[in-house]
């Protein structure tokens, strides 16, 4: 592996949910996509992507082996180490960005539960990062109408004007990163809520349909016939 101390983009790949929802017999990352454990996709795309210069993976406990293991066989060389993930998401990214190197300018972290991410969206949130905001996340418009439930009845209809659902990768400068993520973790469902809630300033740059996050098994297979049309 290579220490990657003297890199400027780092890649956070998360990986360390349990993935109850997808009824399998082992953490989500490690679910059979195509053949292939999850987290391969995504790895092998990051590892490919000539913005990237480092990366640091988030592994379920007991599953950093196999992790490490998936990243020589993939000959993902950019993987400079494998950290074991937390009980939740923030907490599985701060321990990633522990081994971040200090010389990082540029933090990508974004979820192997999203198989399909490619250079476009991450050129388009790199490039979102012009020096007036702290982080850029890809998002899409929502396109349904949108309604807030209170024990299955509607309490109201939410105003569908400039609301976006949100994927990752996510960038962000890392020393902003840092800082959010020094803080209380409670209640983060993104990096970038964590980012916000310090004060950073968030673009918003448009995502992909194809980075869904794969949460059941109709959402891998789903994936898998992406994947037959898509080149990795
Ligand atoms: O659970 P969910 O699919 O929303 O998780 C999003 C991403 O965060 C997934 O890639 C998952 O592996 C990761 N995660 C993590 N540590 C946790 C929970 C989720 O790394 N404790």
């Amino acid at each position: 592996m290579d220490d990657g101390s003297a890199q400027a983009t780092w890649a956070i790949l998360v990986a360390a949910g349990t993935g109850e929802r997808l009824g399998s017999d082992r953490p989500k990352a490690f679910a059979a996509l195509a053949g292939r454990p999850l987290l391969a996709e995504s790895l092998e795309r990051l590892d490919a992507s000539d913005w990237v210069d480092a990366i640091v993976v988030a592994a379920p406990p007991e599953w950093e082996e196999p992790a490490i293991l998936l990243a020589e066989e993939l000959v993902a060389s950019k993987v400079t180490s494998v950290v074991t993930g937390g009980a939740t998401r923030a907490e599985s990214v701060r321990n990633a960005l522990a081994e971040v190197s200090d010389e990082a300018l540029v933090v990508l972290v974004h979820d192997a539960a999203r198989p399909l991410v490619d250079d476009a969206v991450i050129e388009r949130v790199l490039g979102g990062l012009d020096g007036t905001v702290e982080g850029v996340v890809p998002g899409l418009a929502v396109r349904d109408t949108v309604k807030r439930v209170e024990r299955g009845l509607v309490a109201e209809t939410v105003d569908r004007d400039g609301l976006v659902a949100v994927q990752t990768p996510q960038a962000f400068l890392a020393d902003r990163l840092r800082a959010a993520y020094a803080g209380d973790l409670a209640g983060a469902t993104d990096c970038a809520s964590l980012v916000e809630r310090a004060g950073g300033r968030i673009a918003v740059v448009e995502g992909d349909p194809r980075l869904g996050k794969v949460t059941t098994a109709d959402d891998l297979r789903r994936v898998e016939q992406l994947l037959d049309r898509s080149e990795p």
